[in-house]
């Protein structure tokens, strides 16, 4: 007998008919004699719904309001849940995630889990019924508060139970059949993958990779936990991300793909800070201030500087939503950096092709720059990791250069994928 914990996203559970169909997913995998631990998230948008709601209200929600309304659509589907599946005649008790033993840092909304005591999850399944717990949420020792832990974190909360209960797999169901090559909401040729490492699916993730949330696979890589990526509206296998406790299920001979998958994202923004001058230290000066804010940033280019002048150009993307502290504290410190010009640029888009096979393959950069040109996209900033090249193009040419780098690095596939449901909002 195995304990098999399954997740199952808003799209899943968007309204009863879908319910239904879950719970019987649910069901077929409990009488065949497995342990079943559910997690859930919120009916369809409805997380997105309480947001808008909120803004209808009042413009800057109280934190600790906000996360006892969003903990609310969780509540909502698990109940449901329950329910329908003791309408089906198999035991079921739902569970909130303070209930759970979800334990938090006290941070609303970006609350990080510290601990995982699931002693009431545990009971029931001794009772022989099904634990179905609410995703994306938890409880501050600290604060005595209910926190999420973030857009998102119900994929988390899947991957913590998994290894707090010691799960043999942790199954994430979605509305696709797995993860694929790149979305293929914007390339209908993306190809299923059948195994991919939780290396390579946390560069595909970190570069706006929506399948699985990043935080769930560096906990899932860290725990050693398996996990399934799979459709809850079909049948298929759908792709298992392995960690280097688990390996890879076909053993350890299979060799890496040169180019896994491609991910893009329009999410971030471009900062230039113009006219620096080039003696050392400035960098330094200028990301000083900048970490002060607590910006994530990614990419960095520095230009040569004019001969004439000795000032350089230092440009950098962070997500859009941290732009505007970021222009906002250089503004401030603009005598002491001594720069002449700030840019925000909100038109641009990151792509990324992720491989693990790039280690040791020459010529992908060379290929991927080629691809872009002559396809006419122009590109504006260059970054890489060992298994990841990132440009950053213009906005406009994102779904395009997501299509061209998927056919140049052979990845198309002969027949259309299925996206099931799902905004993807
Ligand atoms: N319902 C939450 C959200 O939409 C959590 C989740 O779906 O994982 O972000
Ligand atoms: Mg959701």
């Amino acid at each position: 007998m195995a304990l098999i914990v399954q997740k199952f996203g808003g799209s899943s559970v968007a309204d009863a008919e879908s319910i239904k169909r879950v719970a019987k997913r649910i069901v077929e995998t409990r009488r065949t004699g497995n342990d079943v631990v559910v997690v859930v998230s919120a009916m369809g948008d409805t997380t997105d719904e309480l947001l808008d709601l909120a803004a209808d209200c009042t413009p800057i929600p109280a934190p600790r309001e906000l996360d006892m309304l969003l903990t609310s659509g969780e509540r909502i589907s698990m109940a449901l849940l329950a329910m329908t599946i003791k309408g089906m005649g198999v035991e079921a008790l739902s569970f909130t995630g303070s209930q759970a033993g979800m334990i938090t840092t006290p941070d609303h909304g970006s609350a990080k889990i510290v601990d995982v005591t699931p002693g009431r999850v545990r009971e029931a399944l001794d009772e022989g019924a099904v634990a179905i717990v609410a995703g994306f949420q938890g409880f501050s020792r600290d604060s005595r508060d209910i926190t999420t832990l973030g857009r998102g974190g119900s994929d988390t909360t899947a991957v913590a139970l998994a290894a707090a209960l010691d799960a043999d797999r942790c199954e994430i169901y979605t509305d696709v059949d797995g993860v694929f090559t790149t979305d293929p909401r914007v390339a209908p040729l993306a190809k299923k993958i059948d195994a991919i490492s939780s290396e390579e699916m946390l560069e595909l993730a970190a570069s706006g990779a929506k399948v699985l949330h990043l935080r769930a696979v560096e906990y899932a890589r860290r725990h050693g936990v398996e996990l399934h990526v799979r459709s809850s509206f079909s049948g298929e296998p759908g792709t298992v991300v392995y960690t280097p406790k688990t390996g890879h299920p076909k053993g350890d001979l299979v060799e890496d793909s040169v180019i896994t998958g491609v991910a893009a994202e329009a999410s971030e923004a471009k900062i230039t800070v113009g006219g620096v001058p080039d003696i050392p230290g400035k960098a330094a000066q200028i990301f000083e201030v900048v970490a002060k804010t607590n910006a994530n940033i990614d990419i960095i280019v520095q230009n040569i500087s004019a001969a004439d002048t000795n000032r350089t150009d230092i440009s950098f993307t962070v997500p859009m939503g941290e732009g505007r502290k970021v222009t906002e504290a250089l503004e401030a410190a603009r005598e002491e950096l001594g720069f002449e010009t700030l840019l925000y640029d909100d038109q641009i888009a990151k792509i990324a092709v992720v491989g693990a096979g790039m280690r040791t393959s020459s010529g992908v950069s060379a290929q991927l720059f080629r691809a872009l040109y002559e396809a006419g996209i122009n590109i504006e900033m260059i970054s890489t990791s060992e298994i990841r090249i990132s440009v950053v193009t213009r906005a406009d040419l994102m779904e395009k250069a997501v299509r061209v780098l998927h056919t140049a690095f052979g990845l198309d596939a002969e027949e259309t994928a299925t996206v099931y449901a799902g905004t993807g909002r």
